[in-house]
């Protein structure tokens, strides 16, 4: 038996506020979308040519900071992992997201405003079966001292270690199975983060111009930490990491019924990654989900009530 459980949002959902790099204001709406669609990007602001950008790995530019697609026409969008995490972990298998401008609103850094805005409204279930990527081989790939590993699993299982010179990062090590409400219950609300020395950089270089520490974004400098009103999780960093890993790798098409490791990966490493395993032959392949198979995607069966209530109270 194939349970019908493709999903995808009951209503359209806005969102304004400004990119984290581009520091632009910014109008996104989610969209429902019909079963097969999976997730896409629409530039409003753009009224020649093609606007759509499907949310694939093979759309991806390659970027140190954020992930950024961009379609044949070279129209783009930038930092989409948020929204793709949260779609991805709430179990959205359909959306089509507008945007007036060229990058995602980063709202408090988290993916957690997306989760809650999505399930509240709840989701329509549009009666077709799941199409997941399962990982057949084990595919690695390195650069610099940071590594990226996908896993044969029978289910959607991400790890993550990191480890900052920051005292107040240092290393962090997590293992989580996505299924259910995996995500909104220990990732979702873990904010973006960087360190002190890197603001500097990046605002030379024309980047983070919209964060605003402690609003939406964490920075540690050495032992020193702003973040507002203190850290969601005692390792949020990790955990934000991990979210990230969700989001860059739902461009694989769908759920992945795998195990990702991250060491001190980053966006441009979990691409490189996705470009390996569909470059290895034989290492991943696309099946419909029978019910064990379906029962461990991550947000089959969410609801809002388990959505916690620090995270379904937040403004
Ligand atoms: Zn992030």
């Amino acid at each position: 038996m194939r349970p019908r459980v493709q999903n995808t949002l009951k209503t359209s959902v806005t969102f304004e506020g400004v990119g984290l790099h581009s520091g632009h204001p910014v109008k996104m709406v989610l969209k429902p979308a019909p079963a097969g669609h999976g997730i896409s990007f629409k530039r409003t602001d753009i009224v020649l040519g093609n606007t759509v950008i499907p949310a694939r790995w093979d759309m991806v530019e390659r970027t140190a900071l954020c992930t950024r697609l961009i379609n044949d026409a070279g129209v783009s969008v930038s930092t989409v992992e948020h929204i793709m995490a949260a779609l991805a972990g709430c179990g959205v298998h359909n959306a089509l997201v507008e945007l007036d401008g060229p990058e995602v609103p980063i709202a408090d850094g988290s993916s957690a405003p997306f989760v809650r805005a999505i399930m509240s409204r709840g989701l329509h279930r549009l009666g077709s079966p799941v199409v997941a990527f399962e990982v057949l081989k084990p595919v690695t790939v390195e650069h610099n001292g940071a590594k990226a590993t996908l896993l044969p699993s029978d289910r959607t299982r991400i790890e993550f270690h990191i480890d900052f010179t920051d005292e107040a990062i240092g290393r962090q090590s997590k293992s989580l199975d996505l299924r259910n409400g995996a995500f909104a219950r220990e990732l979702c609300d873990s904010r973006t983060f960087c360190s002190r020395s890197d603001v500097e950089t990046m605002q030379a270089n024309g980047l983070a111009l919209g964060g605003v520490p402690g609003e939406n974004a964490v920075v540690f400098d050495g032992e020193t930490v702003e973040s507002g009103s203190g850290l969601r999780h005692n390792d949020e960093p990790v955990r934000h990491k991990m979210l990230d890993a969700l989001g860059d790798l739902a461009l694989i098409g769908g759920p992945l019924i795998g195990h990702y490791v991250g060491e001190r990966a980053g966006h441009a490493l979990t691409n490189t990654l996705l470009r390996e395993l569909f470059a290895t032959p034989g290492a991943v392949r696309a099946v419909i989900c029978d019910a064990v198979m379906t029962a461990r995607l991550p947000g089959q069966g969410l609801i809002w009530s388990e959505i916690p209530a620090e995270i379904a109270r937040v403004a």
